[in-house]
């Protein structure tokens, strides 16, 4: 049994603290902060949620002693403000605040200047000498208490608010507008007419003792939090329901006593942009809830300077005090009563992730946060709103207003893009080439549409997740794509798409914006970021740009902290610069396959493929040789002395193959074989799971003469950029090994090409051989493998499908299911599963270097840019996590994050 249940805050003392949030809830353990801090803060005090849990578990009814001990407080507060509850004479009126730990809507709403009745208003007339005012707050009163303790509201959103349908009545009937001109015999009849209501309503009168009226919000309060909506945000949020909820009652001041009084809404600094300026509004002759509520329009803070400025200074020193006191930017609520300020709440304020960033950076130099601390602050995900495009906010605003949402989709590549709409890879690549921007709208996308996609502002699916390729690919190509947006119905052939009745044809415009999965009909305007005007444009200098300030400090701080480096996925040299303008530090996966398409080498990629003989084939692959090379001379420039991992060939050959009969017949032709001899080819290549079948090794094991032109072209391409005198460092990996056989296989290959290059060329160059972990058998047996490979790099993509059995194009039907019924608790292709693939991550870590002390370990799947995934590879001591270049700047943000929470758990 707690021995305390009521705290009391008031003239410069408090019981409660603000570190008391599980006792006091937010609201009443920052009251109390406030008021220790010697700030204006009304006297009052807070019930305990160890009330709500006792009045959970006995029935509703409240513990012994709690009727005392409000009744103590309550006096201790009348002694403080000089007036007493329910006195006809000198009343002191209340409000009722409901605050649980985290702020919560659905709780219940605020019953403000409690204790009002038919003779407690004639004593507030006589203090105030104010009638008109004094039956104003009578009547909000019996309004709020009728709404929010006795359950008058409307009772679906088509109904109307019975105290609104009142209130209008009577406006009417005198012909005017606003509350304000209401006169007191209006008001008067008004808070009759309400009372009459709540009898006809609830069947009940509205309570004229004060003590009752007192019990019956509390009660409400402790009520709020089993009702439907707050256990649904409880849900959705994860609070845990034994948290339960405080109560505060507190003093009233008014913000509706005239001219000189008012009330109002400010952050320490500005929500949005992270300025440090005050920023909020308010409003004159005005309570509580006014501001939000949009009756008149507030006015800005800075106003408030110029109507009272003793005052504005008062509250800009205490908005100071209040940041430095708490080393957050604060949210804070005030009311000024005939020209006295008062504080009535204070919480650290939500903002945007470009003010987060702004603000923790700010606060390091002004000394009230370390650099951990701001590192730790801000989610590097959130990174994203530095880096990308983004949408003219206004415009956007104006055209949802305008009904021009069309639908939303996952928001898989994160920015903002415009564009014409084009319904196939090749229009868009012919499109942009004619100076259009386009948007790429496709059903889903596959590797052929690499060009298209490239040629695109955005893209946009209607089928496939988070990962999908579509999602993949715009994320490596730093593209903007909107996914998975089902309700988009497309048809190529007629090119267009219906969405929810609306019929989008090929070359009208649309937006999307890849942030928030939102797309939407016609033109926005889109600014591009100031950090990538500095770092990949080089059009904007640094010292012009906060933004770029920010970020670039942000990412300073990260690399001193951080263990684990950072690498990119990347499979063009322009690709490759983009990363390493955001610090990557190598390539971790290069796709070679990517190179296969375009122009004449899908011709000699296919040639390849069609000849039954490895004659044929090494003729094929000679075509393709110099063009690999290319590719890869650009890169190995592109990247100096960083290592380059390159993977050969993975995907199943019939990727490369077209499939409709015209295809097939012109490339019959092209090719000089019969048609039937391809159709018989490309049958044979068909699989029932390519997944799991003839790729990765497999393919350099049956074809050798792949494998060697892979390898010869990338080390004469590493002899030759040597020449040039870079210090290149080629790591050449071997995907999809299951046995340690098939690696040696293909390590001989490559070695004994590499004796061969270095012949010719009388050079020598550091190369690695290592392979690809993604597969379960060779992660169990990863000490055999290691005893072969000189690097490992977890293929977290393919080790999730296998270890799951469960293949990533198919998991859409089921998936989100089980995410939904917490069957898993997230998408295993998003965030690393790390009860059972981290597991086998872990044993391979710690099997490969028993083997092979110093084994150098990275992870290049789509997980090595996801902040918690992030964080488990620096767990299990891998030496690098590779992303897409757009997400380098995150990893090492959240690498970085990863360090200071392993320091923060040792000490
Ligand atoms: P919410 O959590 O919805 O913000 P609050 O309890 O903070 O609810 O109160 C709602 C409004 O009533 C706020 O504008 C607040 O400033 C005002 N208010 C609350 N208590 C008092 C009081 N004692 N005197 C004057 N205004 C108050
Ligand atoms: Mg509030
Ligand atoms: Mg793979």
């Amino acid at each position: 049994m707690p021995d305390k249940y009521v705290f009391f805050f008031g003239e410069g003392e408090a019981d409660g603290r603000a570190d008391m949030k599980n006792l006091l809830g937010g609201k009443g353990a920052n009251l109390a902060e406030m008021t220790n801090l010697g700030l204006p803060v009304p006297a009052g005090f807070t019930i305990s949620t160890d009330v709500c849990t006792y009045y959970y578990q006995h029935q509703d009814t409240y513990p012994d002693g709690l009727k005392q001990s409000v009744q103590e407080a309550l006096e201790k507060v009348e002694k403080v403000m000089g007036s007493k509850f329910g006195d006809a004479e000198n009343p002191l009126l209340v409000s009722v605040r409901s605050g649980a730990r985290a702020s919560m809507p659905g709780m219940m709403d605020t019953v403000l200047n409690l204790g009002l009745n038919d003779q407690t208003v004639q004593g507030l007339i006589n203090k105030t000498n104010n009638p008109r005012f004094s039956y104003d707050c009578y009547r909000r009163f019996v309004n709020m208490y009728g709404d929010v303790v006795m359950g008058l509201r409307p009772e679906s959103k088509d109904d109307t608010d019975p105290f609104e349908e009142i209130l209008e009545k009577k406006k009417e009937k005198h012909g005017i507008k606003y509350d304000t001109d209401l006169t007191t015999d209006d008001l008067k009849e008004l808070v009759a007419e309400y009372k009459e209501a709540i009898q006809k309503h609830a069947g009940k009168p509205f309570p004229e003792d004060p003590m009752e009226q007192l019990w019956g919000a509390i009660g409400a309060v402790f009520g709020s939090w089993m009702n439907e909506r707050a256990k649904v945000y409880r849900k959705l949020n994860n609070i845990p329901e034994e948290w339960g909820t405080a109560v505060n009652v507190q003093s009233m001041v008014y913000g509706n006593m005239g001219d000189d009084s008012g009330t109002g809404v400010a952050f320490t600094r500005d929500p949005a942009t992270g300025a440090k300026e005050l920023y909020g509004e308010f409003l004159m002759n005005a309570q509580g809830e006014d501001v939000v509520a949009g009756i008149r329009t507030p006015l800005q803070i800075e106003k408030l300077n110029e109507i009272m400025p003793n005052v504005y200074k008062q509250f800009e020193e205490i908005s100071g005090t209040l940041e430095k006191h708490y080393h957050e930017m604060q949210d804070m609520e005030f009311t000024i009563q005939q020209g006295r300020l008062w504080m009535l709440q204070t919480r650290a304020g939500k903002r945007t992730g470009f003010a987060a960033f702004r603000i923790a950076v700010n606060m390091v130099e002004e000394g009230l946060i370390s650099k951990e601390e701001a590192l730790l602050r801000v989610q590097p995900d959130q990174l994203n709103q530095l880096l990308r495009p983004i949408f003219d906010l206004d415009q956007k605003r104006s055209a949802i207003d305008e009904n021009r949402l069309l639908a939303k989709g996952l928001n898989a590549g994160p920015g903002a893009a415009n564009g014409k709409v084009v319904f196939n890879a090749p229009d868009a690549v012919e499109w942009k080439a004619k100076g259009e921007k386009v948007i790429l709208v496709r059903i889903e996308t596959s590797p052929e549409d690499i060009k298209g996609m490239d040629a695109s502002e955005g893209i946009l699916t209607a089928r496939g997740g988070m990962t999908s390729h579509a999602a993949l690919v715009a994320r490596q190509m730093g593209k903007v794509c909107v996914a998975g947006a089902g309700d988009l119905q497309i048809s190529y052939k007629k090119r267009e798409f219906n969405v929810n009745g609306n019929t989008v044809k090929e070359g009208d415009w649309i937006s999307i914006d890849g942030t928030t999965g939102e797309i939407i009909k016609g033109h926005l305007d889109t600014k591009p970021s100031e950090v990538l005007q500095v770092v990949i444009d080089k059009s904007l200098n640094p010292e012009e740009s906060q933004t770029y300030h920010t970020y670039q400090q942000i990412m300073k701080w990260a690399d001193e902290c951080r263990r684990l480096k950072v690498r990119t996925n990347a499979d063009q040299p322009d690709q490759a610069e983009t990363a390493i303008a955001f610090g990557a530090q190598g390539i971790g996966l290069c796709r070679t396959e990517h190179m296969f398409f375009g122009g004449e080498r899908i011709d000699a990629v296919r040639e390849m493929i069609v000849s039954d003989e490895s004659e044929g084939r090494r003729k094929a692959l000679a075509k393709l040789l110099p063009m690999q090379k290319e590719d890869f001379i650009g890169i190995f420039k592109a990247m100096g002395n960083r290592p380059v991992t390159i993977r050969t060939l993975d995907p199943p050959l019939h990727e490369f193959l077209p499939h409709s009969d015209e295809d097939l017949e012109k490339l019959a032709k092209k090719l000089d074989v019969s048609l039937e001899k391809l159709k018989t080819r490309v049958e044979a290549l068909h699989e029932f799971n390519p997944m799991l079948g003839h790729r990765g090794c497999r393919l350099g094991i049956a074809y050798p003469e792949i494998t060697e032109m892979q390898a010869q072209a990338i080390l004469e391409a590493a002899c030759e950029v040597k020449k040039d005198g870079v210090d290149v460092k080629p790591e050449i990996m071997i995907p999809l090994v299951a046995h340690v056989n098939e690696l040696r296989r293909q390590e001989k290959l490559v070695r004994d090409v590499a004796k061969k290059v270095f012949k010719k060329y009388e050079i020598e160059v550091d190369y690695l051989v290592g392979t690809m972990i993604e597969i379960p058998r060779a992660a169990v047996t990863a000490d055999e493998i290691a005893s072969v490979a000189e690097f490992f790099s977890f293929g977290t993509n393919d080790l999730t499908q296998t270890t799951f059995g469960m293949s990533r194009d198919d998991s859409g039907s089921f998936l989100p299911y089980y995410v939904d019924q917490d069957i898993l608790p997230r998408d295993p292709f998003q965030s690393i599963d790390q009860g059972g693939v981290g597991k086998l991550m872990e044993w391979g870590v710690e099997r490969g270097r028993k083997e092979r002390s110093g084994l150098k370990v990275g992870i290049c799947g789509e997980h090595g840019g996801d902040p918690s995934s992030v964080e488990f590879c620096h767990s299990i001591g891998l030496d690098y996590v590779s992303c897409s270049p757009f997400r380098v700047p995150i990893a090492r943000l959240a690498a970085a994050q990863a360090a200071l929470k392993e320091l923060q758990k040792e000490s």
